[in-house]
Order: structure tokens, then C-alpha cells, then sequence
């Protein structure tokens, strides 16, 4: 018997009617499958469903008995409708029955077929179900037959999806409902329960049947020339960091978009009669479900571009390009995102934010600082997230022990309960010292201060008992704003930071823009390397207009009050005095105006360029205090990105060449009697701050919600015993000391 596509389009436009006909599930279905059957004219067509167990049920049949509906269950695996499934790609054989895999069915009388050809129903990555087409004659199906009937597994998948053909008693139960836990880097340590929410909210495709065939050619063919367009400008723009984008990212985009077999495998899609937004999602799951199965994990990183991607391409056939911060959020969201800036993390509404978990970031990245500065839970380095979650699916996500729980099982809700509880005894134990002054067994006192950068972590200061701001990052101001914020508006924020602070020392930070801190409306240029270049205090030198009008900002804050300022990236002697002379200047016009000065001027160097550790010198003498940038100082000492996860964890903190080079900092810091801290995220670490202070640190600034725990480690804490210690490792070892720190901590009754 010879078969024929007959007309694709023609078909979807009867399957789009079948489903919207009030009839019942089971009607509409057996219609789909007679349809299909005289479509392709073959004898057979049946539809399979996955179950929760994993199993396939036969749910309609045209051709086979009808008795066995609902009676034919095959295992995961069985049989050549569980090859399809399980392979997630179409299969057929002319002679199916002399397979190895062919399971013999006595029930469904399909002994008498040969050919066979089956397409899998594909969901997000998952196999959902498998469409048949069987024949009595050993023939071979056409591509165009095989093509129309995916096309055709789509549409049913999306109806289904949409709970558009289904009634309760015979709903496909996807494996999607099964728990999974994804294991990351921790950014935070808090424990959160509450609801998925994507960062890039995903594009639900409700029309897929094409009216105008060649209207949908024209929008994809616009939409691609847009999505092009987008990706070569930021390519262009060096905009690597907007949207936390790497540069090899970009340049797979690049690939893909240009990609010619992308580019056909959508026109096939059109071709058998979808709409452009459907084409799309068709290629994207055929592509998601060959490379979720192929064992080379690079095959997996290619497939986060291609879901990229065709998001993208999406929201411009859809015109949507809103992130979810600006809709409606569950009061306990879950953020799940590939990457995103730090600016984009504090557009959502802290009230309902109780976590946020990256697929890229590093964990000293700037949205993991501002993850941090929030309280809320983070991870990072998530693989495959992205692609795994639904919105509103249930989750826990665990900051300490770096994982997460999608649609977590009762017991994990229990034990997490657990965990939650003992979270808040902790936090109970911790805000019992708040008043109690952090001083060691063997009495040294120990500052301990909180970063911060924006208003609303001041309450953070009286809550942790902190003892002042150790580090008030300003750019936090520029990167939420949609302009640069002028005079006015700086004045009063740093006004408000001073008069909470109620005469607790607070350190403005002067602007430190450039790397991956992009304000949206200032752009500096392309740069090959955003993180060696044309940032912090280089561009407050070039700009000095900019600098002035903080620093003038900040003079008329402090308005009899004492005022600290921190230069950030200083390299080089001759730009400490630059910025002093600007400053100095500022202060004469400060007092020709008759404006009262600061009571206590105090202007400090951040020592996180490497070259700045043989300069102590001459650059000690000048300054009033200095203050360690452990993040940038590891970044460039190891010349390892601390934004891009594939190297930021290669090199441990702990490591002796960083242990070293902060003992020379503390030792030159002795030797001219110079005020020394340390303000990057080790400090808020209590292994890492145990060995600052073993090195002799004894202040240091961290996230708010550190201060409890390392308050505790310091407590119990014998630093000079400790200093020993490190010095016999430090002479000799190589390797990070990690280990031998943390043993030292359990021998020695050290909370960490
Ligand atoms: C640092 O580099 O350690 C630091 C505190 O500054 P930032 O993280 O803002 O670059
Ligand atoms: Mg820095």
C-alpha cells in the first residue's frame, strides 16, 4: 500500500478542530488518532502516555483492539514504543516485529503490522508520550511523514500541556513531577522554601497552527534578522556583564544564529503548517531532547544556548522582553536565572524574595555579593536548572549545603523543616551576642563591620551588633538608578547612611564602576578586558568631574561629622595623590563656602592590585587607612576572573601564596602604624576570617549576616595559638591550607 503526508497543513487545521470540539477527553483523542491514520493512510495510529511510574499506556488507538486502551501498559524501556521514548527521537522499521526490541502484545492484535514508525511527545526535555503509525506492508515512511507526524506530536504535547484535551481521569503525568536536586555553590548560607519564579519568564506558545503560512515565514524571518542584530551589537558594545554574559557565550550565539541547520530545521517546522513561535519551540525540543541524552557534557553546554536562544527569538515574536521582577510574584520566590547583574537581582520586590539560584555566576561575583547583602538564599553553578524548572514548582533551596530541591519529596520538607528550625536557633544563639564585644580567648579584640551599599542594610548594622560600616560600596546608588544621581540626591542618601549609623565609622567606597559593575546609562566603551581596565579610580581620574561631585556629595553629608574615603583599584602611588589632590581641593572650596567640615577627614587606599603591596613605602606614609580587597586581590594575584565559574574556584583563598601576601600587607600595615582592614568576602566566612585573624587581622567587613557566625568563631577562638600555627604551615606548605585549618578549628574547639 502506497502512503502519502497528504496535505500537513490541512491535517493540523482538523486537529485544531477535533480538540476545541466540547466533546469528551477519550472522544477527542480516538478522533486524533483516526485523523492521523487516514492522514498518513496506514492501518494503525496510537497514542501512548507516560505515567507517573514511568510506564507508557496505550490511551487511544485507531487499528488496534480497542479492549486493549487503557490495558496496555509497556515498562520504561519496553518494547520499540519505549525505545522511542527513551531515546526522545523518532524511530521506524519496516520489519518491526523481527526487532530485538519488539515486545509481543497478544491483546492488541498488532501482529498482523509490519511497518512500524513512532515519534516521541516531547516537554520540555522529557519524553512525555509516543505517537505511532503502523502498517501492514513492509514500507519505509518518507521524512515528510515522519516530519508531519512530530509536528503533529507537538501539537498534542502543547494541548496537552495547556490541559486543553484531557480530563482529570486520563492526564498524562509527566516524570516533571518527580523531585529532583540540583547540586551548586553556595553563595549564602540561609535555607529558603518557596516557588519557582524565572528570572526570563519563558514564552508559552498558545497559537500553533498557522493561518497565513507566509505571514509566519515573514515574522520568523524578522524576528532572526532582530535576534542577529541584538547579538552583534552587544557583541559590539563589549556588553558582557549587563546581563552576566561571557564572551564565549556570545560567540556561540553567534554560532547558532548563523547556524544554517538551525536556520532549515525552522523552515521544515513552518513548512508543515505551524506558526513561527511554534516552529520554534518544535526545533527547541527536538534539539533539547537529542542533546539532554548525549553523555558529552559540552554537548550540554550547547544546549543552554539553544535555550537562550530561542527564548530570545521568542519574546521578539512575542514582543515580551520584561524580566519577571517586573510581574506578579509568589510572596516566597525562588529566582532561577542562567546568569544576571547585580542591578537586575535587586529590581524584585524584597518582601516576597526568598532566594535566587544562577546557573553561571562565580561566587564572588557581584550579584553573589548582592545575594549576600540581601540575606536571602543563593547558590550558583547549577547546571541545567534553567531548562529543568516550571514556574511555581515547589522548592527548597539550601544555601549552606549548596543544592536544591525542586518539587522536594515529604521527607526532604520534614527534614528541612529541621533545618529551618535549628536555622532559627542559631540565629536566635547569634543575636544573644549582639552586645557582646568580639574578643578572642587570648584577648585580642577583633572589628567587626558590615559592607554595605544601599539604604536598606542599615537596620543590619544595630541587628548584627556590627561595629560599623567597613566597607559602603556607593556604586550600588549608580547601578539602580535610571540616570546619574545628581548632587542633591547623593548628598541625601550618604546623609541618611550617617545619621543611622549614629556615630558607628562608616567607609564610603568612591564610585567603583567598570568590570561586571555596568551602570546602564554610562558606557565606557568596549574593552577586551573589562576587569583590567577602564575602571574605579582610573575612571574618576579621567572623569574627575564625576569624583568631584561625589566627594563634594559626601563633604556636605558628614557636615561636622567624621568622614572616611576609600579609593578603590589604586595601582599605583601617584594615583592615591591624584584623588587626595582632588579631594583636597574639594574641602578648600568646602571651607570658601563657609560650609562646615568634616570633623575628622580620613582618606584610605584599597589594596587589591598586587602592584600596590612593593609600594607600601611610599603609599603607607600617605594614607590615613587602608583596607584589603580580598576578592580583586585573589582575582589578579591568580589572574582567575572571579565573575567566570569556570576559573574562580580554581584557586582557594586559603591557598599560601594569598595567606602570604596578606602577611605582608598586615606586617607593612604594622611597620608604619597604618589602620588596616580587610572588607572582601573571606572576612564574612568563619574558617577564612579565622585564618585573617591568625595572620594578624583584627578587623574585617562582611556581609551583615556573617557577623553572628564569625562573631562566634572569634569567641572561641585562641588567635595566638593559632598564628603559631600558620606560620610552621606557611614556612613550608604549598598546597592549600584548608584542611589543616579546619582541623586545627575541631581540636581546638573553634566554632566554624
Ligand atoms: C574586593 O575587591 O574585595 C572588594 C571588597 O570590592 P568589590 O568586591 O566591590 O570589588
Ligand atoms: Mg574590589
Amino acid at each position: 500500500m502506497s502512503a502519502s503526508v497528504g496535505a500537513p497543513r490541512q491535517m493540523l487545521r482538523r486537529l485544531r478542530e477535533v480538540m476545541a470540539e466540547h466533546e469528551s477527553a477519550q472522544a477527542r483523542l480516538d478522533k486524533v488518532v483516526m485523523l492521523i491514520a487516514s492522514n498518513i493512510v496506514a492501518e494503525v495510529c496510537s497514542l501512548y502516555l507516560r505515567r507517573r511510574d514511568g510506564s507508557l499506556e496505550l490511551v487511544a488507538t485507531e487499528g488496534l483492539n480497542r479492549s486493549a486502551v487503557h490495558n496496555t501498559h509497556l515498562k520504561p524501556g519496553e518494547g520499540l514504543v519505549g525505545l522511542v521514548a527513551e531515546q526522545g527521537e523518532p524511530k521506524q522499521y519496516a520489519d518491526a516485529q523481527h526487532h530485538p526490541a519488539f515486545s509481543f502484545r497478544p491483546e492488541t492484535g498488532e501482529e498482523i503490522y509490519h511497518s512500524f514508525v513512532g515519534v516521541p511527545i516531547l516537554r520540555g526535555g522529557d519524553t512525555i508520550g509516543v505517537l505511532t503509525v503502523q502498517n501492514r506492508t513492509m514500507r519505509q515512511y518518507s521524512d515528510e511523514e515522519v516530519e508531519a507526524l512530530q509536528t503533529t506530536a507537538m501539537v498534542i504535547a502543547e494541548t496537552l500541556a495547556s490541559g486543553g484535551i484531557l480530563s482529570e481521569d486520563v492526564t498524562a503525568e509527566r516524570g516533571r513531577d518527580s523531585s529532583i536536586r540540583f547540586v551548586g555553590q553556595s553563595i549564602s548560607e540561609s535555607v529558603a522554601l518557596g516557588h519557582i519564579v524565572l528570572h526570563e519568564p519563558r514564552i508559552v506558545v498558545t497559537k500553533l497552527i498557522a493561518e497565513d503560512a507566509e505571514l509566519e515565514r515573514s515574522r520568523l524571518q524578522q524576528a532572526i534578522e532582530e535576534l542577529t542584530g541584538q547579538i552583534d551589537e552587544m557583541m559590539e558594545r563589549g556588553d558582557l556583564a549587563r546581563a552576566g554574559e561571557h564572551h564565549e557565550v556570545l560567540e556561540a550565539f553567534v554560532m547558532f544564529a548563523h547556524d544554517h541547520g538551525w536556520r532549515r530545521r525552522l523552515d521544515e517546522a513552518l513548512a508543515t503548517g505551524l506558526t513561527a513561535e511554534a516552529a520554534v519551540q518544535r526545533v527547541r525540543n527536538d534539539t533539547r531532547a537529542r542533546m539532554m541524552r548525549m553523555p558529552d557534557p559540552r554537548f550540554r553546554d550547547r544546549l543552554h544556548d539553544i535555550e537562550d536562544l530561542s527564548n530570545r527569538l521568542l519574546r521578539f515574536l512575542s514582543g515580551e522582553t520584561a524580566t519577571a521582577s517586573t510581574g506578579v510574584l509568589p510572596d516566597d520566590a525562588i529566582v532561577v536565572a542562567r546568569t544576571m547583574g547585580p542591578a537586575e537581582l535587586l529590581d524584585y520586590d524584597r518582601q516576597r524574595l526568598r532566594g535566587v539560584v544562577l546557573e553561571e555566576a562565580g561566587t564572588n561575583s557581584h550579584v553573589a555579593i548582592v545575594a549576600r547583602a540581601l540575606g536571602i538564599a543563593a547558590i550558583t553553578q547549577c547546571k541545567g536548572v534553567v531548562e529543568m524548572v516550571e514556574p511555581g514548582d515547589a522548592a527548597i533551596l539550601d544555601g549552606r549545603g549548596g543544592e536544591m530541591h525542586l518539587r522536594p519529596t515529604q521527607e526532604v520538607v520534614h527534614a528541612y523543616s529541621d533545618k529551618v528550625r535549628f536555622q532559627a536557633r542559631k540565629q536566635a544563639q547569634y543575636a544573644a551576642l549582639r552586645e557582646v564585644p568580639a574578643v578572642t580567648l587570648d584577648d585580642q579584640r577583633v572589628g567587626l563591620h558590615i559592607n554595605a551599599g544601599l539604604l536598606f542594610d542599615l537596620p543590619h548594622l544595630k541587628q548584627s551588633g556590627a561595629d560599623g560600616i567597613g566597607l559602603f560600596r556607593t556604586e550600588l546608588q549608580f547601578m539602580i538608578s535610571e540616570t546619574f544621581p545628581r548632587l542633591e540626591q547623593q548628598t541625601k542618601l550618604y546623609k541618611s547612611i550617617l545619621d543611622q549609623a549614629a556615630g558607628r565609622p562608616v567607609v564610603f567606597r568612591s564610585l567603583d564602576v567598570g568590570g561586571d559593575k555596568v551602570i546602564p546609562y554610562f558606557r565606557g566603551g568596549a574593552e577586551e578586558n573589562p576587569a583590567l581596565g577602564w575602571r574605579a579610580i582610573r575612571m574618576a581620574l579621567d572623569r574627575p568631574a564625576l569624583f568631584r561631585t561625589q566627594i563634594r556629595a559626601l563633604l556636605r553629608a558628614a557636615h561636622g561629622r567624621e568622614l572616611r574615603l576609600l579609593l578603590p583599584m589604586i595601582s599605583d602611588v601617584s594615583e592615591f595623590k591624584a584623588a587626595r589632590g582632588l579631594i583636597d581641593h574639594e574641602v578648600t572650596l568646602l571651607k570658601t563656602h563657609g560650609r562646615p567640615e568634616p570633623s575628622t577627614l580620613m582618606v584610605g587606599a584599597m589594596v587589591e592590585v598586587p602592584s600596590l603591596l612593593w609600594q607600601f613605602d611610599h603609599l603607607l606614609p600617605l594614607t590615613d587607612f587602608i583596607s584589603v580587597g580580598s576578592n580583586d586581590l585573589i582575582q589578579f594575584l591568580f589572574a582567575a576572573d572571579r565573575g567566570n565559574e569556570r576559573v574562580s574556584g580554581r584557586f582557594d583563598s586559603l591557598n599560601p601564596a594569598a595567606l602570604r601576601a596578606l602577611r605582608h600587607i598586615v606586617w607593612e600595615a604594622e611597620r608604619f602604624g597604618t589602620p588596616l582592614a580587610l572588607c572582601g568576602e573571606m572576612a564574612g566566612k568563619p574558617l577564612e576570617a579565622m585564618a585573617l585573624i591568625g595572620l594578624g587581622f583584627r578587623s574585617i567587613s562582611m556581609a551583615p549576616a556573617s557577623v553572628g557566625p564569625v562573631k562566634a568563631m572569634v569567641l572561641s577562638l585562641d588567635a595566638s595559638a593559632l598564628s603559631a600555627r600558620l606560620e610552621e604551615w606557611l614556612a613550608c606548605r604549598t598546597t592549600s591550607l584548608r584542611e589543616e585549618l579546619k582541623k586545627f578549628a575541631a581540636e581546638t574547639g573553634v566554632q566554624i
